[in-house]
């Protein structure tokens, strides 16, 4: 059980008077409440006459178990464990670490989007990788961005390979930041790439293009195409880039290699599958968060995540930090509308928080 004096700890009903407010003298202890594991101390506020636990309104509340041992189930998921080989790690049922899962996203989603403070695009590179739902039949496809110069990954869709999923690919990452004028944005060949990005940025930005010609799993040529800006634009962006002297899309490459590894359904040759799309969009959500504010980038110096380069944090975050977070929006609230992610993909989610 959490030491929290009473001054510490505030009313979560959002629509009390003294909601979010401390030390004012309204919140009383009201018992315990037991669960299989853990003992949690209830208080009550005296303004609105709600009880709560100190972890009403956050991922934790009503939890059965530990909030040590939902930490861990998260932290197995974004190092790439399957949901069945967590359930057999941590003796619980395959049903909790799904339902678990489901929870710690629709947090991680909440927390992605509470820090979002129009970072500088300086240098973005965009990218989809094939997936596929429940058989090879149904290809599903993963589009992912990366801020080059933060290493920042502020966007990600999971659907078709068509117009509409790469606008809102490019619409995500200019909502997130602000163009410099010569923003440098590389992607490959595909061809809704050049529209996407004409009709979002508009001339404020520089588009090339890398096209690989690929026969027998081997890249035999590599063509350069300049689709939006002049040459001389393309120059500048590249003398001020830090980290591109040439037209490359090898770092989000290197983020979509990452994200393989830390999404079990994403692995190559597994027999899991995600079943659905939102069941996908769900565990990339959660394991973006986690690369974006608690995993040290190895080409940031001092052991930085990509969020303290871009300015979004000013420290590396825990999965307390993430489950904890109440949000503007009370728990009572949350607890009510139950953020359920089904079958609709990144959409529902966004709905959800
Ligand atoms: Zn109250």
């Amino acid at each position: 059980m959490a030491r929290t004096s009473v001054t510490r700890i505030s009313c979560p009903n959002d629509a009390c008077a003294l909601h979010d407010r401390r030390g004012r003298g309204n919140v009383v202890l009201h018992g315990y409440s037991n669960t299989r594991w853990v003992r949690r101390r209830r208080y009550r506020c005296k303004e609105c006459g709600r009880t709560f636990s100190s972890t009403t309104g956050t991922v934790y509340n009503r939890l059965q178990y530990s909030a040590r041992r939902f930490d861990r189930v998260a932290a197995l998921s974004v190092e790439g464990v399957n949901k069945s080989a967590i359930a057999r790690l941590e003796n619980i049922a395959w049903s909790t670490v799904a339902r678990w899962i489901e929870r710690a996203a629709a947090a991680a989603h909440r927390f992605n989007r509470s820090r979002t403070a129009r970072v500088v695009l300086r240098e973005i590179q965009l990218d989809e990788m094939r997936s596929f739902l429940v058989s090879k039949k149904r290809t599903t496809w993963v589009f992912a961005a990366i801020e080059v110069w933060s290493r920042l990954w502020p966007a990600t869709v999971v659907g078709a390979r068509n117009y509409r999923n790469t606008r809102e690919l490019v619409t995500t990452v200019m909502h997130e930041g602000h163009p410099t004028g010569r923003t440098l944005i590389t992607t490959d060949g595909f061809k809704y790439y050049g529209p996407a990005v004409r009709r979002t940025f508009g001339p404020a930005c520089v588009l090339g293009q890398v096209i690989k010609r690929v026969r027998k799993d081997k890249i035999v040529t590599v063509g350069r195409k300049l689709v939006i800006g002049s040459e001389w634009k393309l120059e500048q962006a590249l003398l001020e880039s830090e980290d591109s002297n040439k037209l490359n899309t090898s770092f989000i490459e290197r983020l979509n290699l990452t994200i393989r590894r830390g999404c079990s359904y994403l692995a190559r040759k597994t027999p899991g599958h995600a079943r659905r799309r939102g069941r996908l969009a769900e565990q990339l959500e959660l394991f973006r968060c986690y690369y974006n504010f608690m995993r040290p980038h190895s080409s940031l110096p001092g052991n930085r995540t990509p969020a303290m380069q871009a300015g979004l944090a000013t420290r590396r975050m825990r999965f307390r930090d993430i489950f904890a977070f109440r949000g503007r929006r009370s728990l009572f609230a949350l607890a009510r509308s139950r953020c359920q992610v089904s079958d609709g993909g990144v959409e529902q989610l966004r709905c959800a928080a």
